[in-house]
């Protein structure tokens, strides 16, 4: 069995072994019925605008063996749309279970159905959501270093707002009807789950480069005793982002460090500086998806990405501005790798994607080795 979290975008669940709900019969039709919804409501309402700006597009939908739930384009231009079972079997265990998923957060972050996390809201919502990439991929809005971006919720606010995200919804009643599957449990999870979920910066959540419950929970309890790591409260849920003041100026995304729990050393990469801690992606994480909330005392640096500002090179002093420039460029480019590197190998979109990072990578590497030597 395929894990949640070795898998790509959407809907990443919360640990490894995600509870099945429903069995697995009726979740593969319901599955296969989310397909069939893609393009009965929401390719029949917007396919013109899909094929104004990508005119060879086909949709194809399929129902997939694990949790996997995803779009993507082949080469032959088509979109392919994916619905794993497992997804639908955990979402019929409720509002709790379907809030950890990042559907679910998106429902509550950003009000959707009114912030309801109903089985056929979580679901019409995942439709939705896949199709929101469809549209977004079409019009050349996705792209490698984001792929959840402006772009991407404009359109998904546009198929919440028109009319056809309640459409998909009120479609999908009969048929879970038919298929006994029941739909009229609770719509709310409970407040100390909404809280943990949203406890992130939703955007941040709606990247898609953290993990959810998993690792925060893996990096908050217990080791969260140990001073000064994760404090965060569920302070996401705020709206407006007023200038943030940030813990720290002594780490940059990019930089490599170390910190200690319970007496193991992890490494990682640091991929964002919050108000009051850092956000680690490890080496090797403990499971799939991992990150870490570290306070900035506890975290030691190993490698700085290097500060342009840094005068105590003299290479640096010697060269010429344009040198000094494109290494500035560099530098940049290579502590953006570095991140999205740690970002793919948690969540593969597509297995040729991590080689031609590291490639590129490395080619930054020795064009700045190149540059730095007098
Ligand atoms: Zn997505």
């Amino acid at each position: 069995m395929r894990r949640a979290g070795a898998l790509r975008c959407t809907d990443r669940g919360p640990r490894g072994a995600v509870k099945a709900a429903l069995d697995e019969g009726r979740s593969r039709q319901l599955a296969a019925a989310l397909g069939e919804l893609t393009r009965q409501v929401l390719w029949a309402r917007h396919a013109p605008r899909v094929l104004a700006a990508a005119p060879r597009t086909t949709l194809h939908t399929r129902v997939g063996a694990g949790h996997a739930t995803n779009h993507r384009v082949d080469r032959a231009e088509r979109a392919i749309i994916t619905f794993g079972w497992r997804m639908v079997a955990a979402k019929a265990a409720g509002p709790d279970e379907s809030a950890r998923w990042l559907s679910g957060r998106e429902i509550l972050a950003r009000g959707y159905f009114g912030g309801r996390l109903g089985l056929l809201d979580v679901l019409a919502h995942v439709v939705c959501h896949e199709f929101a990439h469809l549209v977004q991929t079409a019009e050349g809005a996705r792209r490698r270093h984001s792929v959840h971006n402006a772009a991407f919720y404009l359109v998904l606010d546009t198929l919440h707002r028109d009319g056809s995200a309640d459409a998909v919804r009120g479609a999908l009643a009969p048929i879970c009807a038919r298929l006994g599957v029941r739909t009229d449990g609770p719509t709310t999870a409970r407040a100390d789950v909404v809280a943990q979920v949203l406890g992130d910066d939703p955007r941040h959540a709606a990247a898609g480069s953290g993990s959810r419950g998993a690792g925060r929970r893996g990096a908050g309890r217990g080791a969260a005793a140990e001073r000064g790591l994760r404090r965060g409260q569920a302070r996401g849920a705020r709206s407006g982002r007023p200038a943030v003041r940030r813990c720290s100026t002594r780490f940059e995304p990019g930089d490599r460090v170390a910190f200690q729990v319970r007496g193991r050393r992890i490494t990682g990469c640091v991929q964002r500086i919050n108000r009051r801690s850092i956000t680690v992606l490890p080496d090797v994480p403990d499971r799939p998806g991992q990150w870490w909330r570290v306070g900035p005392t506890l975290l030691l640096r190993l490698e700085a990405r290097p500060r342009t500002t840094d005068t105590g090179l003299p290479g640096v002093l010697a060269m010429d501005r344009r040198d000094k420039k494109r290494i500035e460029v560099l530098q940049k480019k290579r502590s953006k790798l570095r991140i999205e590197i740690s970002t793919v190998k948690r969540f593969p979109d597509d297995p040729a994607e991590l080689p031609r990072l590291e490639q590129e990578l490395a080619a930054i590497e020795a064009e700045l080795e190149k540059l730095k030597l007098p």
